[in-house]
């Protein structure tokens, strides 16, 4: 089974190819684990590498990867039957991170940085596993540009993400394909294919970051203003220049 190929679904292959080939984010011989939660972002992240491999000169395999935290009601049979309905290579992982999280989390600490870090583990040790030297996540040009605002404004640092990292381990490769594409149309493509979305189940599901949710409101609102905006933001972060900013470090002080 494969989507219609319409013009929003043109738009998301275009810039996802743009970032891959920018930041030479795929190689002849790779094989990639995408991160597949439920969410409307891995979705649209499976279903685009999937297209553009399928036409693409350069060799690479991918595998869709499922970690079930183990949070009650996480419905995971739902992303499997949609994998197996467009016949993705996948693995559904089964982990007991909630009773981990239960029993070893501070009180006050934050439910999301444990719970990611453990997913992560295991998310890596899954790649190994399957052979796969890369992990594709499904951040978009959005996720980059609110974070850029978030380290400025709450932590008084000028950084974002990055589309291509050397993960921790030293081992695999992180990619986020999807850094020129705008959540907006994510939205869109999802709702227009009926991908299944659904819940993490964790105690904090659905519960946005106040601070990142303002962050989206403030785009929102200067986006009335400055039509561009968005673009703008992501291109200032592909052209850094040290010589007008402060860091020691950079300039010729
Ligand atoms: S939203 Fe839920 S599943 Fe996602 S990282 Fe936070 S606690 Fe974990």
């Amino acid at each position: 089974m494969a989507l219609i190929e319409d013009n929003l679904y043109r738009k998301i292959k275009k810039a996802t190819g743009k970032a891959i080939g920018e930041f030479n984010l795929i190689e002849e011989g790779d094989r990639i684990a995408i991160g597949v939660s439920g969410g409307k972002d891995s979705y649209t992240l499976l279903h685009i590498l999937e297209s553009l491999r399928r036409r693409s000169p350069v060799k690479y395999e991918i595998v869709a990867v499922n970690v079930d935290a183990g949070y009650p009601g996480y419905r995971t049979s739902v992303i499997e039957e949609h994998l197996k309905e467009y016949g993705f290579s996948h693995r559904m992982e089964t982990t007991n991170c909630y009773d981990i999280i239960e029993e070893k989390r501070t009180p006050g600490t934050s439910y999301c940085s444990f719970c990611a870090r453990l997913r992560r583990g295991v998310l890596y040790s899954l790649a190994e596993e399957l052979g796969c030297n890369k992990i594709a996540l499904g951040h978009h040009l959005d996720d980059f540009i609110e974070t850029l605002l978030l380290n400025q404004f709450y932590s008084g640092t000028l950084k974002a993400m990055t589309p291509k990292l050397l993960a921790d381990n030293g081992k695999h490769t992180v990619i986020r394909p999807m850094v020129y594409v705008e959540e907006q149309d994510i939205i869109k493509f999802t709702r227009h294919n009926g991908f299944p979305v659904i819940c993490c189940a964790c105690p904090v599901c659905g519960v946005v970051d106040q601070k990142r949710k303002r962050m989206k409101r403030l785009v929102r609102e200067m986006t009335e203003e400055i039509p561009h905006l968005r673009r703008s933001m992501i291109g200032a972060l592909g052209n850094v220049q040290p010589r007008h900013l402060l860091d020691r470090s950079l300039g010729d002080f």
